[in-house]
């Protein structure tokens, strides 16, 4: 059964909020409270990032020690994914003398990869500063900055005034702050039910890049529809949807509390933490390995699957639709092209069929600047993840799951510098369409 669609009824600009006085009671609240400086960001003046080199099964029992030691309050930024591949490990200052102690005299090789992240952060705040007054004079989105929510949104609305016999806006659901959630539709189907395929952006609130390539690509669609024959003639057969933050609350938060923010900003029940990770939330070896039942993990799994609302509506959308064949998930940092399984390194019936699609994906970004991505299944590739959205995708009959990590390796991490946003997105458009194409010939 499809939703019911009516594509020009929905205003993606409309206030982020149902309006409503007790909601307005609490905007004006926190408003004060935001201006009078209390809700300052939060900062990290001398935190590094530190690279650690591993080497054998001991030298990661030794980081999982590490990492996992309360009092220092590390984040790891990146797993050592195959053996010989570097860990990013967030440091804070207050812990860089103990976690340099401890690596040395255990022997880890490490080097700083970011001296200073606030000085990183600061640049990158005054950039979209600059950004937002420019837009202001010109009236003009400019796809080589990072934007709000409510920016990305006006920018949705302006891609279906400019294209209204394709591109259409569907609400799908709502985020745990209340905020909607909308997809762009491009459909030639006039109405009628299509194979589709679902691109997936910002599940992660602070991989910035994710949701600026997705908005990027969704005006590329939407120009080259009509003039490109690959995307047209994929258009001919199905539907391409594509939702650009699928985690809005935690998106906003990155931009108005901490810029490092990933989770949902879910209350939990039991705990002072807040939020859980999407993409440990789906019903797919729900609680397995790879997540964490401590609410303030940042891979804290929800209370159940689906629990976050965000994730549900995205769900329902899928199963309510039926007829997906294509997901594909992006992601920052660490230049990949993944594939499922990533609760196990088990591999999946479709395996060599979905391992080739991806290295094609990967060859067809390289040709554009010669920027690397390595391919493989989740598991294999970076560490084992249950719950995570292509398993789910993969199990309920959606065979074409990917999920990309974009730009970079790790020399910004997830403060890709915005003049990497277009660059990136122009390569990942060539490995999209690598794959829809394969899907077109495939269904
Ligand atoms: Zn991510």
């Amino acid at each position: 059964m499809s939703l019911p669609q009516t594509p020009y009824n929905y205003s993606l600009t409309q206030p982020l909020y149902d309006w409503h006085p007790w909601n307005m009671k609490w905007i004006l609240f926190f408003g004060a409270l935001i201006g009078s400086g209390i809700c300052d960001r939060e900062t990290f003046s001398g935190h590094q990032v530190f690279r650690i080199n591993i080497r054998n099964e001991d030298e990661i029992s030794k980081l999982n020690r590490l990492v996992n030691s309360d009092n220092l309050k590390l984040d790891l930024w990146k797993s050592p994914s195959t053996l010989g591949h570097p860990a990013d490990v967030l440091v804070p200052s207050f812990s860089l003398q103990e976690v340099k102690s401890f690596l040395e005299d255990h022997g880890l090789e490490y080097s700083v990869a970011i001296e200073d992240l606030q000085n990183v952060l600061d640049s990158e705040h005054q950039q979209l500063q600059r950004n937002v007054r420019q837009e202001l004079s010109n009236n003009c989105f400019n796809y080589g900055a990072y934007h709000t929510l409510e920016d990305i949104h006006k920018e949705m609305d302006s891609i279906v005034k400019s294209y209204p016999h394709l591109v259409s806006a569907v609400k799908i659901g709502h985020s745990f702050e209340n905020r909607l959630m909308y997809v762009l539709k491009f459909s030639t189907g006039k109405g009628r039910q299509r194979p589709a395929i679902l691109l997936n952006a910002g599940i992660h609130a602070r991989e910035w890049i994710s949701s600026a390539t997705a908005i990027w690509t969704a005006r590329k669609i939407a120009c080259d529809y009509g003039r490109d024959l690959v995307i047209t003639s994929i258009l001919e057969k199905m539907d391409i949807f594509l939702l650009p933050v699928a985690n809005p609350d935690g998106y906003v938060y990155t931009h108005t509390h901490n810029r490092l923010w990933r989770k949902t900003r879910s209350v939990n029940p039991r705990s002072t933490c807040i939020g859980a990770d999407p993409n440990r939330n789906w019903d797919s070896h729900f609680g397995g390995v790879g997540t964490s039942n401590d609410p303030c993990s940042d891979t804290y799994h929800g209370l159940h699957a689906h629990s976050e609302v965000e994730v549900k509506s995205v769900a329902d959308f899928i199963t309510n639709h039926g007829d997906f064949k294509c997901l594909i998930d992006l992601h920052s940092y660490s230049q990949l092209v993944m594939y499922p399984y990533g609760y196990t390194t088990s591999r999946v019936p479709d395996a060599d069929e979905l391992d080739m699609v991806a290295r094609n994906a990967s060859k067809a970004m390289a040709s554009l600047s010669g920027t690397q991505y390595q391919v493989g299944s989740v598991g294999s590739t970076v560490y084992t993840a249950s719950g995570n959205t292509i398993d789910w995708a993969y199990d309920n009959g959606i065979k074409y799951a990917f999920s990309f990590e974009l730009r970079d390796t790790g020399f910004y991490a997830f403060a890709l510098p915005a003049d990497q946003i277009i660059p990136t997105a122009q390569e990942t458009w060539l490995g999209l369409k690598t794959i829809m194409e394969h899907v077109r010939n495939n269904i």
